[in-house]
């Protein structure tokens, strides 16, 4: 009998659920969970790809020393000896963990129990850092706790929702569906989008300001001023439930307008059209991520937005408040555990003495952590100059992921012991371990996750662990036991919650906002059933409200609000030597750093890789043309990545993706190039607002080849590797031409030495096309020329899985062009339904003029609808095409 079991999504702070559906021969689909709050049933392209990413390809299913396979009992064994060696002969802080946003609650608040009950240190830090530590330190000084004090349902029913440093489209789809929906049935809400770009959100938006990097201070000061001046302040509850309005307001009044206007790069009708907006707009939710969190003024900048909800009252009450959307999937669970490294369990604080003292009474432990630990860059610093002995990475890949990316990968490769545990046997950090852990992965985890509204939500399980593979707070536990620590005897997950849950009460009575105290007694089976929740929901029931703030409450000593007095930061880092401003960020349909959605073919379609977006008239002045390649280079280091001329970006600006790594491109983490500048207050990395220079690369010879085998990395300069249907497909460029290319595909492509390729040459074009057979079947074929290469390819992607017994179809194939019976879909713009942009260009010639229209002729923005904003703009330039 098939089976459906609930579970949640393990991409982004959305959370929405899923069900997954396990078939009697094995096959797994999903599809969205339409009791799930979060998403009433609605998945974005990533999420409605998650039965493609679940394979067992390069997993880690067995745990390694030094390369070699082990037992569990020797790697736990070696882990406890060497983490309690260091500790003893250089104490604590010698050692390390570096956690993340994608581990669950209970595996969360097991490392963070061992590092800072037992250990004694607070050196746990987590990729969450690198995401939304801003937001928890602007929560910390305004609200005196970390509390987000909306709800999703707030965006539905606001009158203006403003989106700050948020492409909510691209990287909170269904959170942008549920908007763009209540949009369309109220089209008297208003939507301003605050981007230096113009990304797929803008295309909701009814004012976009196109503001300077990190120019939202000044802005947000902006508006405090202009609303001090206005009748909008809410007098009552400014003087009921706030302090330290007049220093805010003074900090928020020594900008000129003429000054606003240059740190904002916004014009004098753009700002009193924002600033009358919300003076104007009783019901306003402003929403931030991480270009508000990700800057080295992210906290003012978060509390510049709190200040003018504070002095409004516009907090706690439906359809108003601040909204910080979390980027991971757990984002807040880790929070709520004190996963961060200047942060205690249950979101007490660890400067805190009676904080301290309960949670180690709490937990029976030999001791507690005094003071913060290391954050997150600080923490790789210190693995580099050798104050950390030992250091566990879960779940995460700070090789990619982390700022000035080559120093950390050299750091961890110095480091004395690194342990890493990861669902993946050969991630980027992953290839530096001394012991590999072999960790369950969704699908195959039970535990529970926090999205962005606070919503407790379980993953279940639906697939029995591969291999050896076991959870990551099974691994800890372990590793406690044998460091000869009590306290950590947990039989299931069930447990830790209930732990966790009990803690969140103990001597709470109200005055700390984390409690879930109803569920302290929770059991197997009811954790097994647990239906997603909202905290707080102390011990004998749920409050009336979800929200937090409308009558005041808050969470400092006095009960009051702080308004903080926020500083503008330096906007503009760019010198003669490296005059573009780098902005990083994610795409639509791929995931970090690519460990999982990049094994979808599906989602790879969409954007195949990495790219920089950049103005025409900057590129023409660097002499760039679209689809040229173009290497971006900061004093850190340099990337090569594919030119996509726009004038989506600002002038000036460019921006590349972060998912890229060494697996899949040549030369593309782009964190390798952002400096390890921090926020000073959360220790946050400043990844939007990075010096650099860009230039054309010199290729002599592009390629594109497809490929059934999966290659090595290729001989090339440039490279970049997608899975495709039926194989693989790789991009390429060459600074000097290879002598014999056929040789040089058999090398790259696994291919036996004697096979002959089918050929075809140019020599006055320079063009050049290889196909190797087995049979009727394609191995690889590889396409050259001297400029970008042309070749359709999706089409060439689809030979993979053609018959090609024909020599005709064969001669077609090198032709590089596809038949009139099968013309090219182009690149795929819908990636539920494999459509393409010429087959949308095609239906909006034939009469379709909106996306509804071009959804009944293709399919496409049917399913998911994270599409639905790229067909407009699609529909939008034909017409404008058509009209000229
Ligand atoms: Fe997953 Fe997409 Fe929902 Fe995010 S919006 S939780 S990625 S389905």
């Amino acid at each position: 009998m098939p089976t459906e079991t609930r579970t949640t999504c393990p991409y982004c702070g959305v959370g929405c659920g899923v069900i997954a559906r396990v078939e009697d021969d094995g096959r797994v689909s999903v599809k969205g969970d339409p009791e799930h709050p979060a998403n009433y049933g609605r998945l974005c392209s990533k999420g409605s790809a998650l039965a493609e990413t679940i394979d067992l390809d390069g997993r880690l299913l067995h745990p390694e020393i030094d390369g070699r396979r082990a037992g569990w009992d020797e790697a736990l064994d070696l882990v406890a000896t060497r983490f309690a060696g260091a500790i003893a002969e250089h104490g604590p802080d010698s050692v390390a963990f570096y956690v993340s946003g994608q581990l669950l609650t209970e595996d969360y608040y097991v490392a963070n129990k061992l590092m800072k009950g037992f250990i004694g240190s607070a050196n746990i830090d987590t990729n969450s850092r690198l995401c939304m530590s801003s937001s928890v330190a602007g929560h910390r000084r305004a609200f005196g706790a970390d509390t987000v004090p909306g709800t999703y349902e707030d965006l539905e029913l606001a009158d203006l929702v403003i989106l700050t440093g948020s492409n909510l489209a691209w990287c909170h789809p269904v959170i942008y569906q549920r908007l763009a929906a209540a949009k369309a049935a109220r089209p008297g809400m208003k939507v301003v989008v605050i981007d230096p770009r113009r990304t797929m959100t803008s295309d909701i938006a009814d004012l976009h300001l196109a503001i300077r990097p990190d120019g939202d201070v000044a802005l947000f000061n902006g508006l405090l001023a202009h609303l001090a001046k206005s009748t909008a302040i809410d007098e009552n509850y400014v003087t009921a439930h706030t302090a330290g309005f007049a220093e805010a307001f003074a900090a928020a009044s020594t900008m000129t307008f003429p000054a606003l206007m240059e740190r904002t790069g916004l014009g004098a009708s753009e700002l009193r059209q924002f600033f009358g907006l919300f003076e104007r707009t009783e019901k306003v939710v402003t929403c931030y991520s991480q270009g508000v969190n990700q800057s080295a003024s992210g906290t003012d900048k978060v509390n510049a937005i709190i200040n003018c909800h504070l002095a409004t009252g516009r907090i706690g009450r439906p359809g108003m408040g601040p909204f910080s959307l979390t980027g991971q999937p757990n984002a807040m669970g880790g929070r709520e555990v004190g996963g961060l490294a200047n942060m205690l369990a249950a979101h007490m604080a660890i400067e805190n003495a009676e904080d301290r003292d309960r949670v180690q009474r709490f937990w029976q432990s030999p001791t507690i952590a005094g003071r913060p630990g290391l954050k997150a860059v600080d923490m790789f610093q210190a693995v580099a100059d050798g104050r950390i002995k030992a250091l566990w990475i879960m779940a995460t890949n700070p090789v990619v992921s982390m700022p000035d990316a080559g120093a950390v990968e050299a750091a961890i490769r110095a480091c004395p012991f690194v342990v890493v545990s990861d669902m993946l046997a050969t991630t980027d950090s992953a290839r530096h371990a001394h012991v590999l852990l072999p960790s369950i992965g969704w699908g195959e985890k039970d535990g529970t996750v926090t999205n962005s509204e606070r919503r407790i939500s379980r993953q279940r399980p639906f697939l029995a662990a591969p291999g050896d593979a076991r959870a990551d707070w099974w691994q800890l536990a372990e590793v406690a036991r044998r460091m000869g620590y009590s306290g950590f005897d947990y039989a299931s997950p069930s447990d830790i919650f209930g732990e966790h849950a009990r803690l969140s009460t103990f001597e709470n009575d109200g005055s700390r906002d984390f409690d879930i105290g109803a569920h302290a007694a929770i059991g197997h089976a009811a954790y097994d059933a647990l239906a997603p929740f909202q905290w707080p929901q102390p011990e004998g029931g749920r409050p009336a409200t979800t929200r937090f703030f409308a009558k005041g409450g808050y969470y400092h000593a006095d009960g009051k609000a702080r308004f903080v007095p926020a500083v503008p930061a330096e906007t503009d880092r760019t010198s003669a030597a490296y005059p573009f401003t780098l902005n990083t960020g994610r795409i639509r349909d791929q995931w970090h750093t690519m460990t999982r959605t990049g094994k979808s073919a599906r989602l790879s379609a969409h954007i195949a890789e990495p790219f920089a977006e950049i103005h025409p008239r900057d590129a023409m002045d660097i002499g760039v043309a679209n689809a040229d390649l173009v290497e971006v280079e900061s004093p850190l280091g340099t990337a090569i990545v594919r030119a996509l001329v726009t004038d989506r970006q600002a002038r000036g600006s460019i921006f590349v993706p972060m998912h890229w790594n060494d697996q899949f491109a040549a030369k593309a983490r782009i964190d390798a190039l952002v400096p390890p500048v921090t926020d000073r207050v959360s220790g946050q990395p400043a990844s939007k607002n990075v010096a650099v220079t860009a230039r054309p690369f010199a290729a002599s010879t592009y390629g594109f080849a497809v490929s059934a085998q999966r290659p090595s990395a290729p001989e090339a300069d440039y490279w970049a590797i997608a899975r495709a249907d039926g194989g693989w497909r790789i991009e390429l460029a060459f600074g000097r031409a290879v002598e014999d290319w056929a040789a040089w595909c058999r090398s790259t492509f696994a291919l036996s030495p004697d096979l002959e390729p089918l050929g075809y040459a140019d020599r006055q074009t320079g063009d050049l096309r290889l196909a190797f057979f087995d049979g009727d079947r394609l191995l690889a074929a590889l396409f050259l020329a001297r400029e970008p290469v042309a070749v359709a390819r999706n089409w060439a992607v689809s030979q993979l899985s053609a018959e090609h017994g024909d020599l005709r179809k064969r001669f077609t194939l090198v032709a590089g062009r596809p038949g009139a019976d099968r013309p090219d879909p182009g690149a795929t713009v819908c990636s539920c339904f494999s459509v393409g942009v010429n087959q949308i260009v095609a239906a909006v010639r034939g009469g379709c003029h909106t996306v509804a229209d071009v959804g009944k002729q293709t399919n496409a923005g049917t399913n998911c609808g994270s599409c639905r904003a790229e067909i407009r703009g699609i529909i939008d330039g034909c017409l404008a095409a058509a009209a000229e």
